[in-house]
């Protein structure tokens, strides 16, 4: 068997450490994620899944432990190496679209091929076939500020998909969206893994979500648990 995609061993975190505020939000966690899953993580509010899926995204460092990512040990990195890993390996959608307000769609959508240096034409045309796969096509010219909640959500999806990383990763990408906003995306997300074979972890809510998911792994006290949705998760329309 080839190794994990993604390989989680005794991650702690930490807030605090040392003052009364003190707060261990993920302790000793070990998970893996094959290459070409989908994983959805679950859990209350606080329970520290956006904590989780910025450490796996590199954008945030544990207090101990290691993620290795296509065995590539995270943390051993410097800065620099670190964000040209996560450039050219991790797509990352964050629950509010982070989207850069003065620049249009299109210009969004090419960001991180921009930031790798890659010609302007080539990010282009990519960028164009993304937002056409995601019903943007006609957006593309578009700023931010002129695009609906779920249009938003669908351009910082395609940028997330720019660069084609293995690993793309969702915090709650519909959360703020309504339900009939939200379906078409769930939808995308599962046609996206079987079109490209790319490796999704997305915490969400939302049980319609959570059921495009091959395994849903719930968060509490800062402990991962396998979990399966009750039957009747499947038939909610949110
Ligand atoms: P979730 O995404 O499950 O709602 P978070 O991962 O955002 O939860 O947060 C988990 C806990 O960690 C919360 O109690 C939150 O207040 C705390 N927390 C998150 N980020 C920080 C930080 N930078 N400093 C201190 N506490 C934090
Ligand atoms: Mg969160």
């Amino acid at each position: 068997m080839s190794a994990p995609l993604v390989d989680v061993s005794g991650l702690t975190k930490t807030f605090g450490a040392d003052t009364p505020q003190e707060l261990t939000v993920l302790h000793d966690l070990d998970v893996q994620v094959a290459s070409g899953e989908i994983v959805a993580v679950m859990g209350e509010s606080g329970s520290g899944k956006s904590t989780l899926l910025h450490i796996l995204g590199g954008l945030d460092r544990p207090t101990s432990g290691t993620v290795r990512i296509r065995e590539r040990d995270v943390f051993t990195m410097d800065d620099e190496a670190l964000s040209t890993f996560r450039n050219q390996t991790i797509g990352f959608v964050f629950q509010f679209h982070h989207l850069l307000p003065e620049f249009n769609a299109l210009e969004n959508v090419t960001m991180p091929a921009r930031i790798q240096g890659r010609p302007i034409s080539e990010a282009n045309e990519r960028a164009r076939a993304l937002l056409d796969m995601l019903g943007l096509a006609d957006r593309a010219a578009q700023q931010p500020a002129t695009l609906s909640g779920g249009e938003k959500q669908r351009v910082a999806i395609a940028r997330a998909l720019m660069n084609a990383p293995d690993l793309v990763l969702l915090d709650e990408p519909t959360g703020n969206l309504d339900a009939r906003t939200a379906a078409p995306l769930h939808n995308e997300i599962e046609t996206l893994r079987r079109e490209t074979g790319q490796t999704f972890v997305l915490v969400t809510h939302t049980p319609a979500l959570a059921a495009i998911a091959d395994r849903v792994l719930r968060l509490e006290h800062g402990r991962l648990h396998e979990t399966t949705l009750p039957d009747s998760a499947f038939d909610s329309a949110s």
